[in-house]
């Protein structure tokens, strides 16, 4: 953990607790990175459904090359925070009103799931013109991954055997341009399987250009690049990613490719910020009752891991009694839900940990607060900090309603 973090979760009043604290200056500096990393004909779009944090999306719309949104409320949400910004709507189940939404405040991309979708298209477009890519469930053979999205039975995208009836929608109505293909096959690749699903993905829709006579000038690959939650310093390769799509795209000329991360570019810039409660054993066990639980940071439930975290000791107490603690040995760190699933790390070993300690959990930037039941038990929200400069300016602290 930086310095300046560090300082501030010292810092953070007891009634401040649990917070959200995002690291603002590790977010612009990552996204530099990876923009910096990537050859000038792959343009990057954040998946805003890992994080729609405004102060998150206003650093990476000065950094990245647009947003890619999944929802009439993402799309609005992103229009109202980052005016002008290029956006790509996608997403399976879309309603005729969110359609109809896209059309009106003019989406840069539509990234179309059916033949059923085209259809209502067509009815609402009216004089306007609209672009598109066909989202497709490529036959591709990916190795084992954390969570297959394509190339097997799938709600999500067409099925290649569809794509020809969708070219025949089309052909009859001109107002619906199509650019190219869209895929999101897998989630948690690194970037060699990554460069590995490019070159696969890329051959099949060239051969298929030219097997239909398509023009095909934008192949957006998708998100998925893997986070390694055992490993936190472990980042995604960018540097070997755009190198390799550098000499992948070079077979290529005057094709755009188009990926759209989410979980990597924020995971790292947020943390989850609480304190220890009481700490018993239980047949054996130690346990650690923590602030808040899997209601604010819902991620090691959903993924069934630990998440990694770094203890913050904190010196006062002032009780008539013995500090409860755990020394040396393996706790498990659970919230205050009243289910055995509030667990946000298992069996973990600890130096010490005592009540009243700090745990800032790392890791807690992307599909973290954004995808948990915050109104299960009814506890309070947590705080959210920003923090840009260092512990001299802290960002301004809220509670979420
Ligand atoms: C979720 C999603 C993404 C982002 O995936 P990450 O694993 O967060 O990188 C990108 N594209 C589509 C279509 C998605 O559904």
């Amino acid at each position: 953990m930086r310095e300046h973090l560090l300082q501030h979760i010292r810092a953070l009043g007891d009634d401040s607790l649990p917070a959200y604290v995002y690291d603002l200056r590790d977010l612009r500096e990552h996204a530099a990175a990876i923009r910096a990393a990537l050859p000038e004909r792959v343009q990057c779009f954040y998946a805003a459904k890992a994080n729609s944090d405004p102060a998150l999306l206003v650093v990476l719309r000065d950094h990245l090359d647009g947003f890619e949104v999944a929802s009439g409320g993402e799309l609005q949400h992103v229009r109202a925070t980052c005016p002008g910004t290029p956006i790509a709507f996608g997403g399976p189940g879309k309603t005729p009103a969110e359609l109809g939404l896209a059309l009106h405040t003019g989406v840069d991309r539509l990234h179309i799931e059916s033949e059923q979708e085209l259809h209502l298209l067509s009815g609402l477009l009216g004089e306007r013109t609209v672009d598109v890519l066909f989202r497709v469930n490529l036959p591709i053979a990916l190795g084992p991954v954390a969570l297959a999205m394509g190339g097997r039975p799938s709600p999500f995208g067409l099925d290649p055997v569809n794509i020809d009836r969708c070219l025949t929608h089309i052909a009859a109505d001109r107002r619906i341009r199509l650019r190219g293909i869209h895929v999101h096959l897998a989630s948690g690749l690194d970037a060699t399987a990554h460069l590995d699903l490019t070159e696969q993905v890329l051959t099949w829709v060239s051969n298929w250009a030219d097997e239909k006579g398509v023009k095909v000038a934008e192949v957006n690959l998708g998100g998925g690049m893997g986070v390694d939650y055992a490993h936190p310093d472990r980042r995604f390769d960018w540097g070997t990613c755009g190198s390799g799509l550098q000499r992948i795209m070079a077979r290529y000329p005057g094709l755009t490719v188009r990926i759209e991360p989410g979980r990597s570019v924020t995971v790292y810039c947020g943390w989850y910020v609480t304190e220890v409660l009481d700490v018993k054993r239980s047949h054996g066990h130690a346990f650690a009752v923590l602030l808040g639980g899997t209601h604010h940071l819902r991620t090691p439930a959903t993924k069934q891991h630990n998440q990694p975290f770094e203890i913050v000791p904190s010196d006062g107490w002032d009780r008539p009694w013995a500090r409860p603690q755990v020394r040396n040995e393996l706790v498990t760190l659970v919230g205050q839900l009243c289910t055995p699933k509030d667990v946000l790390a298992g069996d973990v070993h600890v130096e010490r940990l005592r009540v009243g300690d700090r745990i800032a959990f790392a890791l807690a930037g992307a599909y973290a607060w954004n995808i948990s039941h915050h109104d299960f038990l009814m506890h309070p929200a947590p705080h959210f900090h920003h923090l840009d400069q260092g512990p001299s300016t802290p960002g301004p602290t809220r509670r979420r309603p």
